[in-house]
């Protein structure tokens, strides 16, 4: 059966194919369609198995583990910096090793194009001592997938497989195997020496580890392309790009491609043994130096420890066009002048919830407050004045209470307003508010539930009453979690009754100014791009500026950032562009002149 498959769609089916069928995820561009896909595939095939979104990657992990060690090929999905969240659990598999496969589908973003950081996940499998495969293409993704169920299951120890943006998001034709249902008998034998090893046994299992890894280096990890005198090492989507930029300019004679599949473990003295035929080598790999790291004997390496290859970004088509330029294997003219579009800085959408909330938090403490922020949409309160910080998943509470203490054993006090959003709560957000409520640090937490994981492609959060595959689900109330802590000060409200939000901030600032515990608010309003978003919306058959009223100060703009609000240079009025417009009717509040008006 032939599909036009991305990279993460074609994982999804290799992995089935090869027998996975327990898959555990959290949502994280750039690998957020691995999981939908999987569901699709059990769906469609009508196989059994067990595919979820799980609260975050820790626990996604730490499931998958458990059923992996009842005898069932598993998967655990996740972007970079979601690794980091699983180290735990990720380290300690890696040394208790697996029973049948196992395979860590990591996504990373150089770029960053929505990432924190350009983390190289490779360099973690080295350090958890466990294989890594690179694909290149979807193709490979597909192909890969099913080798590292297969490697996991021979060797017995996890093996990550490793994705990049372009490689997960491109699509090829492929075609793929048979989906069969398989018998799944899961058993749990129970070995204390290896799940619930002591120090002792820890160190006779890295023994088996180091063991295992020894083993898998004397197989082949590489592969050569083309003839030519000049070598170059890659590995992922470079190598794609590499054949590309090899046949538009015809280099068949002038370079040699050593194409890495498994970036770790490479056997080092084969590796030096051809690196060694050339004079001087060019590595060019999509991350860290990972595989040049690698080489014994780096004197003639050009690549990113020399400086030679840039340490930071992409290394897109062009960047690779460049280094071949300056390696002298390629001449070519720039003949295009790079036209760049105009920057234009990403915002909430039109009727966004959040805009709301941010305009009301803002309108309420100016600039007397700390802003913490989170990972999700909300993010962009930067652009309405609201978010001073956003460091990783859960960050804004911590660092509310953090700020709270720095300030409060000096004696000092400061308003600092944290917002995060209802799956981001889930995800980390619950843990450092027990850890305030337990220590009576003092902010308020502006919890902002739009009812989904919207950055990500609108995924279920705990709350839904529905899982990944649109099941029914138990759905785990907000407000009800955090009553259970302890909270006191606790309202929620629509995020789009503006007056009502700023009601309830200013006596969340006065119950902080007296309470030592944090006052938590709930900012409530559906994702505009969800069934219940667009069911509210338009809320008013009209929207529109009176043109007599508008002062042409752009209040509205710079205080409300709605990308449909515009101002015509001509009239130096601002209009409302209705093909962006959903009519929700939130921009009133902003104008102070009373110039926006809506038509019910
Ligand atoms: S609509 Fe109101 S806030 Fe916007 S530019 Fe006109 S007067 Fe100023
Ligand atoms: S009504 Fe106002 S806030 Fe709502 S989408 Fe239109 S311009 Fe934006």
């Amino acid at each position: 059966m032939k599909l036009f498959l991305s990279g993460n769609e074609a994982i999804a089916f290799g992995l089935i194919e090869a027998g996975v069928r327990f898959i555990s995820a959290y949502p994280g561009t750039p690998s957020s369609e691995v999981l939908p896909t999987a569901v699709k595939i059990k769906q469609q095939f009508g196989i059994g198995g067990y595919f979820e979104w799980s609260v975050n990657e820790k626990a996604a992990f730490e499931e998958a583990t458990a059923a992996n060690f009842s005898g069932l090929s598993v998967a655990v999905v996740m972007k970079q910096v979601g690794l980091n969240v699983a180290m735990d659990p990720y380290m300690n598999t890696a040394i208790v090793g697996s029973i049948g496969g196992f395979v860590v589908v990591v996504a990373d973003d150089p770029g960053p194009h929505s990432s924190q950081t350009e983390q190289d996940s490779r360099f973690l499998a080295q350090f958890a001592k466990i294989p890594v495969l690179e694909p290149s293409t979807p193709k490979e993704a597909y192909e890969f997938a099913k080798r590292a169920v297969d490697l996991s299951k021979k060797y017995s120890l996890p093996v990550m497989l490793r994705t990049t943006t372009r490689v997960s998001h491109s699509r090829e034709d492929i075609a793929v195997g048979r989906i069969e249902d398989v018998k799944l008998k899961p058993e749990f034998k129970k070995n204390t020496d290896r799940f619930a090893a002591t120090p002792h046994f820890r160190f006779l299992l890295h023994k088996e580890l180091n063991n295992k890894i020894r083993a898998i280096k004397g197989k082949p990890g590489f592969r050569i392309f083309y003839n030519g005198n000049r070598l170059l090492i890659t590995s992922g989507i470079s190598f794609a790009y590499l054949c590309d930029i090899v046949e538009e300019f015809g280099l068949h004679d002038k370079v040699r491609i050593l194409k890495i599949d498994m970036p770790f473990p490479i056997d080092e003295l084969k590796l030096q043994e051809y690196v060694d035929r050339y004079n001087d080598v060019l590595v060019i790999e999509e991350g860290y130096p990972v595989i040049e790291n690698q080489i014994i004997d780096r004197r003639r390496i050009k690549g990113r420890w020399n400086g030679f290859v840039p340490s930071e970004g992409e290394l897109t088509i062009d960047v690779i066009k460049g280094l071949l330029r300056d390696f002298g294997v390629l001449e070519f003219k720039e003949n295009t002048v790079a036209v760049k579009p105009p920057f234009k800085r990403p915002s909430l959408c039109p009727g966004c919830g959040h805009r709301s909330a941010f305009f009301a938090i803002r309108e309420v403490f100016k600039n007397q407050a700390i802003y913490t922020g989170d990972i999700g949409c909300y993010t962009l309160g930067l652009n309405l004045k609201a978010v001073d910080t956003v460091h990783c998943m859960g960050a804004s509470v911590s660092f509310a209470f953090g700020f709270d203490k720095a300030f409060s054993i000096a004696g000092d006090f400061k308003y600092i307003v944290a917002t995060i959003g209802d799956s981001t709560f889930f995800h980390s957000g619950i843990t450092p508010l027990i850890d305030a409520m337990h220590n009576k640090s003092r902010f308020i937490l502006v919890i902002l539930d739009n009812a989904t994981t919207a950055m990500t492609g609108n995924q279920p959060t705990p709350a839904n009453p529905f899982n990944a595959a649109f099941d029914g689900a138990n759905p785990i109330s907000i407000e009800s979690t955090v009553r259970s802590l302890g909270v006191e000060f606790l309202r929620v409200r629509d995020a789009y009754d503006i007056e009502g939000l700023k009601t309830d901030l200013k006596e969340a600032k006065q119950y902080i100014e007296t309470h030592s515990k944090p006052a938590v608010l709930i900012f409530r309003h559906p994702c505009v791009y969800t069934k219940e978003g667009l069911s509210l919306n338009p809320a008013f058959e009209d929207v529109y500026v009176d043109e007599a009223k508008c002062t042409g100060c752009k209040i509205c703009i710079n205080r409300f950032e709605c990308p449909s609000l515009l101002f015509d240079e001509d009239t130096k009025k601002v209009t409302i562009d209705l093909s962006t417009c959903i009519k929700c009717g939130q921009c009133i509040y902003s104008c102070p002149y009373n110039a926006i008006k809506v038509k019910k």
